[in-house]
């Protein structure tokens, strides 16, 4: 794919030097950005403000916010930002219809990205060093305090979609994206200037828990891939049945956007999915010890939920598969060491309305000492409460 265009009368060598190698590391696009505010800062602030982050407080934190409007606060003296991105598509959409089965994102179905993407950062950082006689340089891959669709937009990647999304009219937006921000002196690449969502509000239609509450708004607290990855409590009861069997993140509002249906797969083989990822079935996810866990997963995406909220995101699964064939590993799971398993597992068995599964939470009553499980026990049974207030684990 072609490198953002630098604007002409600002020709400088190096930038060109730099997206050349890039394209040689494996990144599929490449642009350059001035080291500003971001465009949406003031968005951004008052997305803050309306609480929208949920719990990621470390959005939030003075410090941080501070950096991500402004380079200067992470690098003194950066004046470019490099944004590279590297397609993840692998062209599998998942079992979504098969309620026995897991849905997990597809950039979560390989490898860790940061893995992959951080090595070839650091490399194209390491060649910016060499070119630019000794440019200072800070590496982001997510994670970092960097609003990076703006400054990807910026740098002529995309646009921002109403999904919130960048997305490239001939990549799509199964994007990763990472940036290296840097004191050398570069020149910029045009921004991308058009909209072309349109009238278009498929993926605002299509949430099921109606997170994308306006075009460019997306509320996190809804968002079932804030809900099955970074909420760290229950999974408020109300909002459990309309995540189906989406066990970690979510794709739909990029599913159903028309500008991903053509977009060239992958070409990073790490990305490609594994068969402990997508050949496993929801009961055996289910039966997963903390060591199996560790094992299989520890190098890729589902590490960040922990066992225990992957297997919080796996029993509401199975609870809206609702097949008697789950009721042996939930039964197991009402023994599990941890509560939010524990009662994530009760509400999955409330929806079996099998009389076993009635019978064994009446037992399992008797001796739970947790009060937010003991609450989700007698909502299981009866749709109530069992004396005792809704309360974290
Ligand atoms: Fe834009 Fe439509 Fe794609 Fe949503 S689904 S991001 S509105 S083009």
């Amino acid at each position: 794919m072609a490198p953002a265009r630098p604007r002409t009368n600002e020709p400088s060598s190096t930038s060109a030097s730099i997206q050349r190698r890039a394209l040689e590391l494996g990144f599929d696009l490449i642009g350059i950005a001035p080291a500003e505010r971001p465009a949406h800062a003031a968005f951004y602030l008052e997305w803050l403000e309306h609480g929208h982050a949920g719990e990621m407080a470390y959005l939030a934190r003075a410090d941080a916010v501070a950096r991500r409007l402004d380079p200067t606060e992470i690098l003194p003296g950066a004046r470019s930002i490099i944004v590279a991105a590297i397609n993840y598509n692998n062209g599998d959409h998942g079992p979504t219809d098969d309620g026995s089965r897991p849905v997990i994102a597809r950039y979560a179905r390989g490898v860790d990205y940061h893995l992959v993407f951080e090595d070839k950062l650091e490399r194209l950082a390491d060649s910016l060093t060499d070119l630019s006689g000794g440019a200072k340089s800070r590496c982001y891959v997510d994670y970092g305090p960097v609003l990076e669709r703006d400054h990807a937009q910026r740098a002529g990647l995309g646009w921002i979609g109403k999904n919130t999304v960048l997305i490239h009219p001939d990549a799509g937006s199964y994007l990763f994206l990472g940036e290296i921000i840097t004191d050398a002196e570069l020149s910029f690449s045009e921004p991308f200037l058009p909209d072309h969502c349109g009238t278009c509000e498929r993926c605002i239609e299509a949430c099921p828990t109606g997170a994308i509450r306006a075009p460019h708004e997306l509320d996190s607290r809804l968002c079932i891939s804030y809900l099955t990855i970074e909420l760290r409590g229950p999974i408020p009861r109300e909002l459990r049945p309309l995540i189906g069997n989406r066990i970690f993140g979510c794709d739909i509002c990029q599913d159903v956007c028309p500008w991903n249906k053509e977009v060239p797969r992958s070409r990073e083989s790490r990305f490609q999915p594994r068969d402990n990822i997508t050949g496993l079935e929801l009961i055996e996810f289910m039966s997963l010890t903390d060591g199996e866990f560790r094992d299989l997963y520890s190098d890729t995406p589902l590490a960040r939920a922990k066992r225990e909220g992957l297997l919080r995101n796996v029993a509401v699964a199975l609870g809206n598969w609702g097949d008697p064939a789950a009721l042996p590993v939930l039964l197991g799971a009402l023994d599990d060491d941890s509560p939010l398993i524990r009662g994530h597992a009760a509400w999955a068995l409330g929806r079996l309305e099998n009389p076993k599964a009635t019978e064994a939470l009446e037992a399992h009553l008797q001796q739970e000492s947790d009060t937010w499980v003991r609450s989700e026990i007698g909502f299981a049974i009866g749709g109530e409460p069992a004396g005792d207030e809704l309360a974290n684990p």
